[in-house]
C-alpha cells in the first residue's frame, strides 16, 4: 500500500517507518505541524524530521509555514463545552483534526492509497480521540485511514532516535503544552495525567 505518513517529528517516526516498511508498504513522510511553537522549536523539529528522512532514505514532503497565529485563533475560539470534553482536550482534538485533515487531503489529491500518522506511536497522546478523528476525516475526504497501534514500539523507537542522535523534544508542541511542561503549577497535574495514561496502558 502506498501510504502518506504524517510525521509530527523525527523521533516519533523511528518505529512506524521501519515497521510499515517491514509489512511491505511504500511510505512517504508528510510534515505538517502548525501546532509547534515557538519558531525556533518548529525549525528544530522540521530539521530533525529532514535529518531522519535523509538517514533512512525516506521521501519527505514538508510544509514550512509557521502558523502560530492561525493556531492560536483556532485554539482560543473553540466553542464552549458542549461535548463533555475539557478545554485542553478540545484544543487537542482541534489540533489532531487540523493535521490529519490536511494529510488526508494531500494524500487524496496525490493518489496515495491511504494516510496515517506517527502520532499513533505516542503513549502521551489521546490515542482513541485521534483514531476517532482520523476515521471521521477518512469518510469525509474519501480516502482510507491506515490504522496501526504503534505504541508497543515506543521504547524501541526512542532507542533508535537516541542511536541516530536525533533531537528529542521535551514537550508536545504548542505553547500551552510548553507551559504545562515547565510551569510548577502544572507539574502535579501532569504527573497525575501520565500516571493515569500508563495505568491505562498496563491494564490493556
Ligand atoms: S498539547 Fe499537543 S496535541 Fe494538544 S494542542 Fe498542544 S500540540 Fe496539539
Amino acid at each position: 500500500m502506498n501510504i502518506l505518513l504524517h510525521m509530527c517529528c523525527g523521533p516519533c517516526a523511528c518505529y512506524p517507518v521501519p515497521k510499515l516498511r517491514s509489512e511491505g508498504h511504500d511510505i512517504t513522510g508528510y510534515f505538517f505541524n502548525p501546532n509547534i511553537h515557538p519558531y525556533k522549536e518548529f525549525k528544530h523539529r522540521l530539521t530533525t524530521a529532514q535529518e531522519y528522512a535523509q538517514k533512512v532514505d525516506l521521501k519527505l514532503i514538508v510544509d514550512t509555514n509557521y502558523q502560530l497565529r492561525d493556531f492560536l485563533q483556532r485554539a482560543l475560539t473553540i466553542e464552549k463545552n458542549t461535548d463533555g470534553l475539557n478545554l485542553d482536550n478540545r484544543r487537542c482534538r482541534m489540533c489532531y483534526a487540523w493535521r490529519l485533515h490536511q494529510t488526508a487531503i494531500y494524500a487524496k489529491e496525490n493518489n496515495f492509497d491511504a494516510f496515517s500518522s506517527t502520532l499513533f506511536v505516542s503513549p502521551y497522546q489521546n490515542h482513541e480521540m485521534m483514531k476517532d478523528v482520523a476515521q471521521k476525516i477518512s469518510q469525509a475526504v474519501g480516502i482510507p485511514f491506515f490504522y496501526e497501534d504503534f505504541r508497543p514500539g515506543f521504547a524501541e523507537g526512542t532507542q533508535t532516535s537516541i542511536d541516530l542522535e536525533l533531537y528529542r523534544q521535551p514537550y508536545c508542541g504548542c505553547i500551552f503544552s510548553e507551559e504545562e511542561r515547565y510551569s510548577n503549577s502544572f507539574k502535579k497535574k501532569r504527573k497525575k495525567k501520565l500516571k493515569a495514561l500508563f495505568n491505562e496502558q498496563n491494564n490493556k
